[in-house]
């Protein structure tokens, strides 16, 4: 392997003594670093994967790893092997130790939309917004590790006081659910290894080598589960660069870069300077763009490929030309480069973009793929099957049994529901439980009594069948009982009923497949499916132009990257400017930049919609931050064609693809 791996590169994967971190800017072949040690530890120092944990920053990231060691270690990822996200590793840490965390092995994990909808109904008259505040504040105070009665002391006015009420009113509620949200999947860990030495010392025994990717964008919370996990030995291997932190936003702190260098005085800092990745002039825009940054840490990056093309800036009318000349320009670029769909992508700031990109490839036939936008898992028809799951798994888990017992409506209205809650309330005990007590008949009516104790018994059916079978056929089994099919067709409009029920029939596809696949049961399905953001697309042979916000394109790479809407008060994104906050913006620029490996492609509109205005724009300073490889496109050779002339160009290129000859 050493044939495709530079000297600095080999040192890193070499390095087993102590702590080592490898900063290195983009494309320097970090990720590499971290895919080639795993199988240096696994064939060249015999430890068995079972010790070796690698943490990657979103599930994309962490598939695509794992692809990257199978194909190192003969088409397998070793059994036994860790590759997976913080939060990930939460859930096997929270579910084997769930008895030291007060919880029962079944626990629920909660998403955002769950955690929002608590909040909400516990402060009762409060609107979406203030829950969704409301739920921020909670959240950051567990990101810094802030328990409730340490944010009530800290209050010091009545509605800070007030939120630290709710907040200890929402860990009540979660607890009664026995439930769990992603927060806790990193804090409850955390306090778990610093109450209890002995499962920290097991814990450290198990993961002895933990690779961490994209090191700079971990947060307090983060740093303090690897610095326990790490311990004294703290044989850890991270990598990352600083000009690619990117989401202080979300509580990330750079400072921990500096922070492993005061609580790991023996870390060896090692850094790559060469580019595998673009052509020269893609990295030099982006060196000169980053240089406007203060420096954290002194870095060089260069490259042994050729200048490759010139990058383009090219202004259009509007969203509307922008995507239309996009989807145009792929369409050509293809066919005389005989390239595939997947060598392009088109990236963008903020998910609102995507839309009319996607009506403009659709238009022109051009399959594409999605990554950060609105999840799969979110669907309402998808929610409420994970719902029964969880129910399932979890007969405490209130949140679920409301929507699975409304889910088709089965004649049990609100009124029921809160009737059933307020005995559950008194009693102390869940939805579900209360269902089977004696004292409920005195709250329900005769027939709410009968619908309600039909459907616990339902589930209770499926409970005792799940451990048995398999994930999928309990789902298939519970469709047909719940008459879900019919129910979409007899309720909605046919379209609406198909493709809702072919999300469905999706969804029990993929079951199948994960259940086989990763041989997971009911509960281990059913609680990553919280954490998982988007349905990857199976086939990885699916051949399709890859749309991203730049936030979720970090460490991906592109033969050809278009980067639209790269306009003031877009990139750099308007409360960013109004916060001076212009840097971080600037490392996203760097980042989507850094994708490119052979032609990148700038667009920035005049004119955008802002609620009902209409605004002018002006291109983003970072244009100019790039310095000289960049050439402005003459306005002229962008104008927008006439419909009928686009028509006639289309099906002249049509014409011409058609006629051409595909290789045999
Ligand atoms: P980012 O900061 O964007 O995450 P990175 O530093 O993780 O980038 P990689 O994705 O690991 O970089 O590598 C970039 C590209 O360069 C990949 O295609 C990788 O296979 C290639 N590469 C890295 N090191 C080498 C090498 N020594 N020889 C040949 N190719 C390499
Ligand atoms: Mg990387």
């Amino acid at each position: 392997m050493s044939a495709h791996l530079n000297a600095p590169q080999r040192e890193a994967i070499r390095y087993l003594d102590g702590p080592s971190l490898v900063l290195a800017g983009a494309g320097s072949g970090k990720t590499r670093v971290i895919t080639h040690k795993i199988a240096w530890l696994v064939d060249q120092c015999g430890i068995s994967a079972n010790n070796i944990a690698a943490i990657t920053f979103t599930n994309k990231a962490a598939k695509e790893m794992q692809e990257r060691v199978a194909g190192l270690m003969g088409g397998r990822m070793p059994k036994g092997l860790t590759v997976c996200t913080f939060h990930a590793l939460g859930v096997k840490i929270v579910r084997q130790e769930a008895v030291h965390c007060g919880l029962k092995p079944q626990f629920s994990i909660l998403d955002a939309s769950d955690t929002v909808q608590i909040v909400a109904d516990i402060a009762r008259d409060a609107d979406k917004g203030i829950a969704k505040q409301m739920q921020w504040q909670i959240s950051s105070w567990k990101n810094a590790m802030i328990t409730p009665g340490e944010a009530a002391q800290l209050a010091d006015n009545e509605l800070a006081s007030a939120a630290a009420q709710l907040y200890a009113e929402y860990e009540r509620t979660l607890r009664a659910y026995q439930a769990v949200d992603f927060d806790d999947l990193i804090s409850l860990p955390v306090q778990l290894f610093e109450n209890h030495p002995e499962v920290r010392e097991r814990w450290q025994n198990r993961l002895r080598y933990l690779l961490i990717d994209e090191y700079q964008d971990t947060n307090r919370a983060q740093y303090r589960l690897l610095r326990a996990l790490a311990g004294v030995r703290g044989a850890f291997t991270a990598v990352g660069d600083d000009d690619q932190a990117i989401y202080a936003w979300r509580g990330a702190d750079v400072e921990n870069l500096k922070l492993l260098k005061e609580d790991y005085p023996e870390l060896r800092v090692i850094k790559l300077e060469q580019n595998y990745r673009s052509s020269r002039r893609i990295l030099h825009a982006a060196n000169t763009l980053i240089a406007n940054n203060e420096k954290l840490f002194e870095k060089r990056l260069w490259s042994e490929h050729g200048d490759g093309d010139q990058i383009v800036v090219t202004s259009c009318r509007d969203p509307e030309h922008e995507a239309e000349s996009i989807a145009m320009k792929i369409t050509a670029h293809r066919f005389q480069n005989r390239s595939r769909f997947s060598d392009y992508a088109i990236l963008y700031r903020g998910n609102h973009q995507a839309r009319v990109l996607e009506q403009h490839l659709r238009n022109q036939k051009i399959p594409y793929v999605i990554s950060g936008g609105q999840s799969f898992f979110d669907k309402a028809e998808i929610r409420d099957l994970i719902a029964y799951l969880r129910l399932l798994v979890n007969e405490d888990d209130d949140l679920a049994f409301i929507r699975a017992i409304t889910t088709p409506r089965r004649g049990i209205g609100a009124a029921t529901l809160e009737a059933l809650g307020a005995y559950a309330g008194q009693r102390h005990v869940s939805l579900f439980a209360a269902c089977f007590e004696e004292g409920v008949t005195q709250h329900l009516n005769p027939r709410q009594l009968e619908l309600v104790r039909e459907f616990a018994a339902f589930i209770n059916r499926l409970q005792y069948r799940a451990p048995r079978e398999p994930a999928a056929q309990l789902l298939e089994d519970l469709l047909v009982a719940i008459r879900l099919e019919a129910w979409f067709f007899e309720h909605l409009d046919t379209r609406e009923a198909e493709s809702k029920w072919n999300n469905v029939r999706d969804f029990v596809g993929w079951l199948g497949r994960k259940g086989e696949e990763d041989d997971k049961n009911l509960l281990e399905l059913t609680q990553t499916i919280a954490l998982i953001s988007m349905l990857d697309k199976e086939d990885p042979d699916f051949d399709g132009v890859q749309l991203a916000t730049l936030h979720a394109s970090k460490g991906l790479e592109f033969k050809h990257v278009f980067m639209v809407g790269v306009e003031e008060g877009l990139l750099p994104h308007q409360s960013s400017i109004d916060e001076d906050k212009i840097d971080e913006e600037r490392r996203l620029m760097y980042v989507g930049i850094t994708r490119a490996q052979r032609s990148l492609n700038i667009t920035w509109c005049e004119r955008r919609k802002a609620g009902r205005d209409t605004r002018r724009c002006e291109p983003s300073r970072f244009i100019e931050e790039m310095g000289e490889d960049v050439r402005i496109n003459d306005r002229k050779s962008n104008e927008p064609v006439s419909r009928e002339e686009g028509k006639a160009r289309l099906a002249n290129l049509m014409a011409m693809l058609e006629n051409r000859q595909e290789p045999s």
